[in-house]
């Protein structure tokens, strides 16, 4: 009767693994396919939009990692994934709305209205402008390079994703909690490494000046020869600008963006005789399995870069 008992129950327990197998497996298939599809503008909201939703959605970047968003044209399969996708993401703070391909993307992909599930992440933050003469009152875009406001973009892609996908709600949130710990800590150490330098070597200069809100954020004067991507790079009048600039306040740090042609900040380079001191991150993180390829990698690597490059 025991030994009978035992069978029955070795096999119903069986039974119920088996099943529970088949679920599981079913359970997979359903989680793939009813993961959330999501198109991010470029590279750094894609990463950071990742952490956030992780197993939970599937991402497209629109501008290809590695690449200059500000010059990005929309391709077929854009449209398509923007037709598609559950959710947008985009930066906002004259990024995306330059010569109005977003709007039009939006258009066509059907997501143009007021409640489209389409969210700018700098929601809340305090726009800093352009000082170009002619361009005066446009927004600068470059917000995420101060990681508070990298926190702040964390934030607002917790909010959108949970309104989208309240269901799982509690797994955004937890996403949500440790990355924006780890955030947290980089920027403590962001603090803690710039205070080193010295103040009057806390001057560099770039390419493009996309670093108007990290120098408000860790007290730095960032110089460059043209002030956004949108405008003509390199011109004759940008090159003389910046070198006598160099000359005068004898600015020792150069640096050159990861997604920049090199050509503007060599000769300049060359003319002064200064070394370009190294390579960091402005626009976009660096491609998969090289440095820099997430927001906390790129952010981390230029601490290091322009910790040491205003040191040596
Ligand atoms: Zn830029």
């Amino acid at each position: 009767m025991v030994k009978k008992r035992i069978i029955l129950f070795t096999s119903l327990v069986l039974l119920f693994v088996l099943a529970g197998c088949a679920n599981s497996k079913e359970g997979e298939t359903d989680a793939a396919e009813n993961k959330l599809q999501v198109v991010a503008t470029y590279s750094i909201i894609y990463d950071i939009v990742q952490n956030i939703g992780g197993d939970r959605v599937e991402i497209h970047s629109l501008a290809p990692i590695g690449s200059n968003p500000h010059e990005y044209e929309p391709l077929p399969l854009d449209v398509q994934k923007t037709t598609d996708a559950d959710a947008v993401f985009y930066n906002g703070l004259n990024l995306e709305e330059g010569n109005s391909w977003f709007e039009n993307l939006m258009g066509t992909a059907g997501k143009a209205g007021d409640d489209a599930p389409v969210f700018r992440l700098s929601q809340g933050i305090e726009p800093m402008f352009l000082t170009t003469e002619g361009k005066e009152g446009e927004e600068d875009p470059h917000a995420w390079l101060d990681i508070q406001n990298g926190i702040k973009y964390a934030e607002n892609a917790k909010d959108a994703l949970i309104g989208i996908d309240p269901e799982h709600a509690e797994e955004y949130e937890k996403n949500a909690q440790d990355y924006i710990g780890e955030l947290e800590a980089l920027h403590e150490k962001a603090v803690e490494r710039y205070s080193q330098i010295p103040e009057e070597q806390r001057i560099f200069v770039t390419s493009e000046g996309a670093f108007k809100y990290f120098s408000e954020a860790y007290d730095f004067t960032a110089e460059y020869i043209w002030e956004i991507n949108q405008e003509n790079q390199g011109t004759p009048q940008q090159i003389t600008r910046i070198l006598d600039l160099i000359e005068d306040r004898e600015i020792q740090g150069l640096f050159l963006e990861t997604s920049i042609d090199p050509r503007s900040m060599e000769m300049v380079s060359r003319e002064t005789g200064r070394d370009i001191k190294g390579k960091v991150f402005t626009d976009s993180i660096g491609k998969p399995g090289e440095d820099g390829d997430t927001y906390l990698k790129m952010m981390e690597w230029n601490i290091d870069m322009i910790f040491e490059g205003l040191t040596d």
